[in-house]
This record gives C-alpha cells, structure tokens and sequence, in this order.
C-alpha cells in the first residue's frame, strides 16, 4: 500500500504539486495548488496508482467503474484495469452531464465513481446521478485526493489514497497578500483541481 508520504514525493516529484500563492477558481488563495493530470502523465506511475485505488475499492466488489470526463478518464481507466472491470465515462453537453454515446449501465449493477480529485464533488455528483437515472447502485467515489476537507456534499462514501488538507483563505486573510506578494492563477483555461 503507497503511503501518504509515498503519493506525496510522487506529487512533487511530478510538479503535480505546486507551491506558491494561487488564486484558486472559488476566489480563495493557497499556497498550494494541485494538477493530477502531471501526477498521471508517466503511464507506468499512473498504472501504479490506479492499482493502489483499486486495492482500497475491491472488497466493494463493483462490477464496472465510472469516471467523469475529462479528470478522471485516466485514473478511472487504470483503475478498472486493475479490478478486471469495465470503464465507462460521463462527459458534459450542452450543460448536462451524461453517459458517453453508446455506454449503458444496467439495473442493479454495482459501480464505483472515480476521479483524480474530489474538491467540491460536483462532477462527482453529477455522474451518480446519472448512474441512478440508469438504475444502477453506486458503492463508492474512489479518488487519488480528498480536497473536500469535510464539506461533505457527498452522499456515497468518499474513498481516496490520501486526504489533502491545503490551505486555503479569503483574499482579505490571506497571509501571502499581507506580505505584499501577488497571487497567480494556475491553469487559467482550466479550475484547478478537477472537481
Ligand atoms: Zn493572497
């Protein structure tokens, strides 16, 4: 079992963890910010943690996986790959979350949501509820990162390799502000995190 100090030499290792003073989409700063789709882009790294994920949602025993697109299209692969399951995507059109043309779920059938972060589980959401509009029965959210730190607007169990409790202030409060340091916004085309 990778532990938290493992995935966290991992994050740096890969840049997927960065330092500094953000302005995070919610309009919070941090001093740190998260891109997992660095953390994933060695294959072999990422089959390695996707194995890890699998291990932590097996004794569910789900029957496929399911993974909002795009954040956890990698992960959530890897990690049916590993439980011998079939992977399925939701993507967004026009607005709405659905399942990708051509996928079904069947009545019944037990399922694991993934994604790479979990930060305020609204695609998560979204994609259980449309695993329920098909009937199946959602077991779990497996993620790599547990951003949520307790806002709990999950209603299945959150499972995830690691909690990540970065912190995070109001502009007003923020201490990097108050040392006159300017923050930056990553990733600007995309919200950081995934989720
Ligand atoms: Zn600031």
């Amino acid at each position: 079992m990778i532990d938290r100090a493992a995935l966290l030499r991992l994050l740096e290792e890969s840049g997927a963890l960065k330092r500094g003073h953000f302005l995070l989409s919610s309009g919070l700063h941090s001093s740190a910010y998260v891109q997992c789709a660095l953390l994933l882009e060695d294959p072999h790294r990422a089959r390695r943690i996707g194995e890890e994920l699998a291990a932590l949602l097996e004794p569910l025993a789900p029957q496929s996986v399911l993974s909002p697109a795009l954040g956890g299209l990698i992960i959530g692969h890897e990690t049916a790959a590993a439980l011998g399951v079939p992977f399925r995507f939701t993507e967004r059109t026009d607005g709405q979350m659905g399942l990708r043309r051509g996928f079904s779920l069947t009545t019944g059938e037990r399922i694991v949501i993934v994604e790479d972060v979990v930060t305020t589980g609204r695609s998560s959401g979204e994609a259980a509820a449309v695993a329920r509009d098909q009937g199946a029965e959602l077991l779990a959210v497996g993620a790599i990162l547990d951003r949520t730190a307790s806002r709990g607007e999950l209603s299945v169990p959150l499972v995830a390799l690691m909690q990540l409790d970065l912190p995070a202030f109001p502009a007003a409060e923020c201490p990097l502000c108050e040392q006159g340091d300017e923050p930056e916004k990553p990733g600007s085309r995309s919200r950081p995190g995934s989720s």
